[in-house]
């Protein structure tokens, strides 16, 4: 059973060192450089950080002294978008270099929210380090998890670090685990799985656990390439991942494909592009399948529908480019109107407009993560934390 923050009350927290990890893996942009000054960074997309705010707020309201630990894989360290990472959170963060680690639980008379620079320029954490998980710990009172979104990793500070302190779930793991628990144990009839994206690897564990769970599985996107080259269908120049042989072997009666596909010769959308039914498919070497065609977005609408829960992840073709958005648009649309609904996937989210996205029931901050959870995996951060299903 995992504890989770919300049975700490103020007496319990009040003037404790709490480690939190939390998950400020953000996709960032680079602002142009000006004057041969180094290039700074901007979010992007801020959806992750806020995510944490609950758990954070509810920390520091209780005056817990709290520090936050993370990685990011775009730059090394976290200090050309600190500044940014506290207007999202409401919070003045104070970056804590790496060398300071043994003695970061003494630098609180600064500040009460300190964040330790990019735990993975530690070689150590990836490796899930005892030693490394030892330095995090000195001087703490609690950890707390609150990064579903990289429990699926055995690192240091997410699974070694566990074992050292009391351990807790933050608010955010909280939610993640209940929505996504719901999704999977929810009854048979009228569930809807969607799955499209491009890794096949990991979507493939996903539609196997499904095939007993849900009423229908819609697959599209580079995914369903997979499935049609199964069937025979030659699909020129599409993207095409390796596990077409595992699909051989996938009971089919809940698996609804695409009936058409919109097709060019050029993925910037400068081509030319044209419908393909592919009960009759024609498509040439040069050709690549970039989007779910008319009838299939017809199909799946009409499935979406009639769901009373959906779980999607992964976009319906090559989202980032205008003219192969509209499956990933209209699929959105119709699921944003069913009663239960779960998305997630970095990609997924970030093709998604806002206003849409607030008309899910639950957005999942995992990518990687969801999958693996909706997979039935066992997610060593969550394990560490005394999860059981
Ligand atoms: P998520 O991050 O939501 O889990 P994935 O990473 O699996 O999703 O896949 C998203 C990527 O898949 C997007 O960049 C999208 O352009 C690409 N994609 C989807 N369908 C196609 C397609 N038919 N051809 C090429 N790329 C595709
Ligand atoms: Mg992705």
């Amino acid at each position: 059973m995992i504890r989770y923050i919300s049975e700490l009350n103020r007496e319990q927290l009040n003037g404790k060192k709490v480690l939190l990890r939390v998950d400020f893996n953000v996709a960032l942009s680079q602002l142009p450089a000006v004057n041969n000054q180094p290039p700074t960074f901007k979010i992007a997309e801020g959806f992750r950080i806020k995510s944490h705010k609950e758990t954070i707020d509810y920390l520091t309201g209780n005056d817990a002294k709290v520090m936050l630990v993370a990685h990011i894989s775009q730059i090394n360290s976290f200090l050309p978008i600190v500044e940014n990472i506290g207007e999202i959170l409401g919070q003045t963060l104070t970056l804590v270099p790496l060398e300071h680690i043994s003695d970061s639980g003494k630098l609180f008379s600064a500040s009460s929210v300190l964040l330790l620079d990019n735990i993975r320029q530690d070689s150590g954490e990836e490796k899930n380090s005892d030693e490394l998980a030892n330095k995090l710990v000195q001087g703490f009172d609690l950890y707390v998890n609150d990064a579903f979104s990289v429990s699926h990793r055995k690192h240091a500070s997410v699974s070694a670090v566990a074992g050292k302190l009391p351990a807790y779930g933050g608010l955010l793991i909280k939610k993640e685990i209940e929505g996504l628990s719901k999704a999977l144990n929810a009854p048979v009839q009228g569930k809807t799985v969607i799955l499209g994206g491009a890794k096949i690897a990991t979507k493939l564990p996903v539609i196997e656990n499904f095939l007993d769970k849900a009423e229908k599985i819609l697959v599209g996107g580079a995914i369903a390439n997979n499935f049609f080259k199964a069937n025979g269908i030659n699909v020129g120049a599409s993207l095409v991942d390796d596990g077409t042989l595992s699909i051989k072997n996938l009971d089919m009666n809940k698996i609804v494909l695409p009936v058409d596909a919109l097709v060019s010769d050029d993925r910037t959308g400068n081509g030319n592009v044209r419908f393909v039914d592919l009960k009759k498919p024609d498509i040439a070497a040069q050709e690549s399948i970039l989007d779910i065609g008319k009838e299939s977005i017809a199909n799946f609408t009409e499935i979406i529908g009639l769901s009373k829960m959906v779980v999607w992840n992964g976009p319906m073709g090559l989202n980032e480019v205008e003219r192969f958005k509209n499956g990933t648009n209209a699929v959105g649309v119709a699921v944003s109107k069913v009663g239960y609904s779960v998305i997630g996937g970095g990609d997924t989210v970030a093709a998604l407009s806002e206003e849409i996205r607030s008309k899910f029931t639950f957005v999942s901050t995992g990518g990687g993560a969801m999958l693996d959870f909706l997979a039935g995996k066992p997610m060593p951060g969550l394990v560490a934390l005394g999860y059981q299903e």
